[in-house]
């Protein structure tokens, strides 16, 4: 597999409105790839056309090797999809969630049995294997969801938001898990989220999409590099407004200058400033 996930001028169009316009990626076997970008700039359409639940209306997909128009059980057999709507049956048993997943994947017994046993054990849910998954919390749902979606030892796993309304506990022990799986397994991931701490932490690439577009490309380095490594804040009222500067030698220097520096500070930028600074019009 030379490149884990490769998207060529994609497009994907609903009702006459441009969803995704003209989107073009490669992610490389190992890396963790993280989709940023305000509500409605089309992540979700992009995972969902990555995982062959929709199709794109132009564009070529290849993924593990595959088209994923004419290549769809190949694609399936090679990717996990960990969806943003909790999509594990509640009146089922944690166990029972993994059954019918496995043999829905023709994994054969013992070998199912083997692969439940170990993904179950990996995300720590191995005592809960018989409790009914309404049961649990809102973080070992997804926890379950993650065991399912690598039941068929898929090569790339995609996330949807995988975090989206945890406490910030359990979303750290997801992020060991996604981080422990991709250094132990050397899985592929693509991930979307809104928390900008989140994709710091775990994603070697971020791609920042907005209206349809990918707006901008590159590491955390590469972007703050890009935009300015230093800030100055400057408090106006009841907001702040933002300078990016080269350094933050830069910025301090900017600040020294000023003969007067009240409710002025500077400090490092990060991926929230850079986000904002692309995308901020569109929040809500
Ligand atoms: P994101 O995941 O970035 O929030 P989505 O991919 O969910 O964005 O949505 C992008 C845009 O596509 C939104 O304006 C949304 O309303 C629209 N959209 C998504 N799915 C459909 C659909 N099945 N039919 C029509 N419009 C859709």
């Amino acid at each position: 597999m030379s490149t884990a996930v490769s998207l060529q001028n994609v497009h994907k169009v609903y009702s006459n409105v441009p969803v995704v316009n003209d989107l073009s990626l490669t992610i490389q076997p190992g890396e963790i790839f993280g989709l940023l970008g305000p509500n409605g700039a089309g992540k979700s359409t992009t995972i969902r056309m990555l995982t062959t639940l929709t199709q794109a209306t132009q564009g070529d997909i290849v993924v593990a090797g595959y088209d994923v128009n004419r290549q769809q059980l190949q694609v399936r057999r090679q990717i996990g999809v960990v969806l943003q709507q909790i999509s594990v049956d509640g009146d089922l048993s944690v166990w029972e969630n993994m059954e019918f997943h496995g043999r829905m994947h023709h994994i054969p017994n013992p070998q199912r049995q083997h692969e439940i046993g170990r993904w179950l054990e990996f995300v720590e849910l191995a005592d809960r294997r018989n409790d009914k998954v309404k049961t649990l919390s809102g973080g070992m749902k997804r926890r379950l969801q993650i065991a399912r979606a690598l039941l068929h030892n898929p090569k790339i796993l995609f996330l949807d938001e995988p975090t989206v309304g945890l406490d910030p506990q359990t979303r750290r022990r997801l992020w060991e898990i996604i981080r422990g799986l991709n250094q132990q397994q050397g899985m592929t991931m693509l991930l979307t989220t809104h928390y900008m701490e989140e994709a710091e932490y775990l994603c070697d690439r971020i791609g920042v999409m907005d209206r349809g577009r990918l707006i901008e490309m590159g590491t955390l380095i590469e972007l703050r590099r890009k935009h300015g490594e230093g800030i100055v804040m400057k408090k106006k009222g009841d907001r702040w407004d933002y300078t990016f500067f080269s350094t933050l030698k830069e910025a301090n220097d900017y600040l020294d200058q000023q003969s007067d520096k009240t409710g002025m500070m500077t400090r490092s930028s990060n991926l929230e400033d850079i986000f904002v600074e692309l995308t901020g019009r569109n929040l809500d």
